[in-house]
């Protein structure tokens, strides 16, 4: 599942691919992914796309006073390819430029296409939107923040991040590598949390994601396309996918728990 790093990623390489370029056409093969892709989108033709912005794991496209909002799904990628290339199996929406295109491909159809209004977008009000977190790498999300966030929360630290009421877009795997680099144990009651324990889970957040997307971004001036290489973002784990391995950190070994139906790999050595 593409994850805040991988879609971020995607941003910058749409961004670079087709900021300032007028869309020339779009393309619905298949209107039914997680919700309708709305007729309206087509209606888009001849505007140029003035940004690419993200919003937790939504990639909004501005187009004058319109956005056009993508979310991935389960399977999603959005790639960019020649006008002219043959469409894949699960290429469901292209948008045209000059000489280019941009595709989203989406075998299990769980992503999504919207367009809202771009002071929906700005004011937050559209649906889809209206109750997200802070974003972990805007101004919004503080120390201070993060801490008021989990008091007299029962649920545990793992699942409050996957929540996306703290913060959005921590995924199973980044939330497994901020516990373990906090030093929090994964069923820790949220709300039985230190000021400290925030403190450093705060910075971890912020760390795994920041460097999981510089890892991304140095992959990504090598390639056309933007999808492909994503895989590799997840090759850097301290303790996901490593039940059984040594920890990085103390003699302790790497144990997996399910939890909320989620793989969840913490070292019990550690992370208290
Ligand atoms: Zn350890």
């Amino acid at each position: 599942m593409p994850e805040l790093p991988e879609v971020e990623i995607t941003r910058r390489g749409v961004a670079q691919h087709f900021t300032g370029q007028t869309l020339l056409d779009v393309t619905v093969r298949q209107p039914r992914l997680r919700w309708p892709v709305p007729d309206s989108l087509s209606s888009l033709a001849g505007a140029r796309l003035d940004s690419v912005e993200r919003r937790s794991k939504y990639v909004a496209m501005r187009f004058g006073a319109q956005v056009v909002l993508v979310h991935l799904g389960m399977s999603g990628t959005l790639k960019v390819v020649d006008a002219q290339s043959a469409w894949d199996k699960h290429d469901h929406v292209q948008w045209l430029f000059e000489g280019k295109a941009l595709r989203l491909n989406d075998p299990r159809r769980f992503g999504s296409v919207d367009l809202l209004a771009a002071r929906d977008y700005e004011a937050q009000t559209h649906p889809r939107l209206a109750s997200l977190g802070p974003e972990p790498l805007g101004v919004g999300f503080t120390p201070e923040q993060f801490f008021k966030a989990t008091r007299g929360k029962t649920l545990s630290a793992k699942a409050l991040l996957l929540s996306g009421a703290a913060v959005v877009g921590v995924g199973n795997i980044y939330a497994c590598e901020a516990l373990f680099r906090a030093a929090v144990r994964p069923g820790r009651a949220a709300g039985r949390l230190s000021r400290a324990d925030c403190t450093r889970l705060h910075s971890a957040i912020v760390a795994v994601l920041g460097e999981a997307i510089e890892r991304g971004g140095s992959t990504l001036r090598n390639f056309q396309a933007i999808d492909g290489e994503l895989g590799h973002f997840q090759t850097h784990c301290d303790v996901y996918g490593r039940e059984g391995q040594g920890c990085k950190r103390c003699e302790g070994v790497i144990k997996r728990r399910v939890m909320n139906q989620r793989s969840t790999f913490y070292c019990p050595g550690c992370q208290r």
